[in-house]
């Protein structure tokens, strides 16, 4: 590992970082299953926390682990959670519409399961737009080169390919 086992050298970057940024979360460090490499924006309301892998400390010098906390604090100012649950809701109340009018014999049945299929669809496009957004915000406040090298180095230690869509919209 390339980080004390109290992380304290890179605490004092994330802490600055959120000083410069305007908004302050806490940093939980938690073992992801399988040993992943990985972060994200975790719980609701006031219990909210950036998760971190140990994983993650591991691979990422602080200036990477500062981009990836960056780009999950920009996930928190741009609301992104309640935009995924906004639309999972309507996906799942699409589907129990559907479910319901199939019960009582309606023809307009097909339509909701329509409905809830192409809201499903866009799921992935969501998620993604949502990164290239976090990402951008991120970059008002790390350098774009150490989120690429972080984004590499966590597709390597995960076995994944690297997110070339991401990669791309840095404009490196
Ligand atoms: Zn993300």
């Amino acid at each position: 590992m390339n980080v004390d086992p109290d992380w304290s050298v890179a605490r004092v970057a994330v802490t600055t970082l959120m000083i410069r940024a305007g908004v302050r979360l806490p940093v939980e460090i938690a073992t992801w299953e399988g040993g992943l490499a990985n972060a994200c924006l975790w719980g609701f309301g006031a219990r909210r926390c950036i998760a971190v892998s140990w994983g993650l400390l591991a691979i990422l010098g602080t200036a990477e682990l500062c981009a990836i906390v960056a780009h999950e604090l920009g996930h928190y100012c741009l609301r992104h959670q309640r935009r995924l649950a906004l639309h999972v809701g309507a996906q799942a109340s699409a589907l129990v519409a559907g479910l319901a009018m199939l019960t009582t014999g309606s023809e307009l049945a097909f339509i909701a399961f329509i409905a809830s299929g192409l809201i499903g669809f866009y799921y992935h496009r969501l998620v993604l737009d949502m990164d290239f957004q976090a990402d951008a915000w991120a970059c008002k406040f790390c350098d774009p080169r150490d989120l690429k090298s972080a984004l590499h180095k966590i597709a390597v230690a995960n076995g994944c390919a690297p997110p070339r869509r991401r990669i791309a919209e840095l404009g490196l």
